[in-house]
């Protein structure tokens, strides 16, 4: 049986290989050490090995046909983590860097998200190696539906709901819904981030980006500040980072940087909403790149964070991105706030950096949580036959994400004025997986 001090041993022998999920579970395990020697039943019901192992890890073959008839073949997941407080919920994710590794990690952060937002919602991720960069809509389009074709048989509006993540947009999960509705020829909310209008909820698309900005006013009121003037370095130019962008200029911050694998886009005295929409109209997703853009000085092969005379960092762009060096930098130029965009941003050093600092740290359990929480609200108006107008979607987001900053703070105090919400985070979401785990049986 393993505890917090000795999972490790469970990990490499049933987990091997999988560097992310380790980092994501050690991270966990590492912050409710104290919370797990609080309780027997924790060590009677070997609630760790229970919360690590997933239930269930679906592989499949995805074959598809190019448009010159070519056929090929990609690698998909679904990683069904945990149905505890709810049906599996979380995204899909494509991109080459897909492996079984970081598809567990993210569904294991997922659970413990989704059990930040309040809403019945287990965890789970999937997706496929697959790279949609350079491929037409149409190739797109019969990946998504060859995809379906296998998922169709282990989801349900009540058993497992996917969304998007990265390169998976209301576009592909349109061509995935369809697929869902030709096969089994009934409509029902068994995905979620489809378009308004045709099933899905207003603002699901802007939801993760805005989420961040409301999530770090909630962390600055509590720590007295605001977001007044502040100088921001974003990085990513997918939908977190530029939803998350525009929300912190209309609350009146300076957004310093957006970036891409090529650079860093910088505006020296901050982008105005104008200059924003030019980079939107890049179409990112599809096949532009940052240095296109007619906007901002554009700095090749540099990462925002080397960018003095900020006050907050957002990093948006994807897993271990921000690392040991980059923190040092920021650290170095007096950053010391951080909000994560990305799931697990950090690398494990450049985190404890942060936390060594005392600095004013939102992981993106709590942070990033607007996304799925959206997606929630939109399974509710799915099982009501209603569409919400969008001004009672984003109080409801709003709610949710202060709901989730006093969820964070609740089983912890400020330490030298400062509260630490990562550890906060995940004992909220320990507690509560556990207590329905011990509710539940075995
Ligand atoms: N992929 C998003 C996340 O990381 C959203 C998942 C969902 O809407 O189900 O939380």
């Amino acid at each position: 049986m393993s505890s917090p001090d000795t999972y490790q041993e469970y990990l490499e022998n049933y987990h091997p290989h999988a560097e992310e999920f380790h980092q994501a579970v050690k991270e966990v395990c590492d912050d409710i050490a104290e919370e797990y020697e609080s309780s027997d039943d924790y060590a009677e019901w070997n609630i760790i090995e229970r919360l690590i192992e997933p239930d269930r890890i679906i592989k499949f073959r995805v074959s598809w046909e190019d448009d010159k008839g070519k056929v090929h073949v990609n690698r998909a997941w679904r990683v069904q983590f945990h149905n505890l407080l709810g049906a599996y919920k979380g995204g899909l994710r494509f991109h080459p860097t897909v492996n079984e590794s970081v598809l567990k990690f993210l569904g294991f952060e997922q659970c413990f998200k989704n059990a930040l937002t309040g809403l019945p919602m287990g965890g789970a991720k999937g997706g496929s190696d697959f790279n949609p960069k350079g491929k037409s809509q149409r190739e797109i389009m019969r990946f998504c539906q060859s995809f379906m074709r296998e998922l169709y048989r282990h989801i349900g509006p009540d058993t497992d709901v996917p969304a998007g993540d990265i390169n998976v947009s209301s576009n592909e999960i349109g061509f995935m819904f369809g697929e869902y509705l030709r096969i089994n020829n009934r409509w029902e909310g068994v995905l979620t981030g489809k378009t308004p209008g045709f099933g899905g909820s207003c603002g699901r698309e802007e939801a993760t980006g805005y989420g961040v900005i409301y999530f770090l006013r909630e962390m600055l009121q509590a720590h007295d500040d605001s977001l007044d003037n502040k100088r921001i370095l974003i990085s990513g130019s997918g939908n977190v980072a530029l939803h998350a962008a525009e929300k912190a200029i209309a609350e009146g911050a300076l957004v310093l940087t957006v970036s891409d694998s090529g650079g860093t886009l910088y505006f020296k005295d901050g982008m105005t909403e104008k200059e924003l929409n030019s980079i939107k109209s890049l179409k990112l997703d599809e096949n532009g790149r940052l240095e296109e853009a007619s906007v901002g000085e554009y700095q090749e092969d540099k990462k925002p964070w080397g960018i003095d005379n900020a006050d907050i960092a957002l990093p948006c762009a994807t897993q271990n991105e921000l690392d040991d060096k980059d923190a040092e930098t920021l650290l170095g130029n007096e950053v010391r706030i951080l909000c994560e965009g990305a799931n697990m941003p950090l690398t494990d050093g450049a985190r404890k950096q942060f936390l060594n600092a005392n600095a004013l740290y939102g992981p993106a359990k709590a942070a990033n949580a607007g996304g799925v929480a959206v997606s929630g609200l939109e399974r509710s108006q799915n099982a009501e036959l209603t569409t919400w107008p969008i001004s009672r979607v984003d109080e409801e987001l709003n709610r949710i994400m202060k709901e989730i900053h006093e969820r964070c703070i609740q089983h912890v105090e400020k330490k030298d004025g400062v509260y630490p919400y990562s550890r906060g985070a995940n004992i909220y979401g320990f507690k509560k997986l556990a207590g329905a785990m011990v509710a539940h049986g075995i």
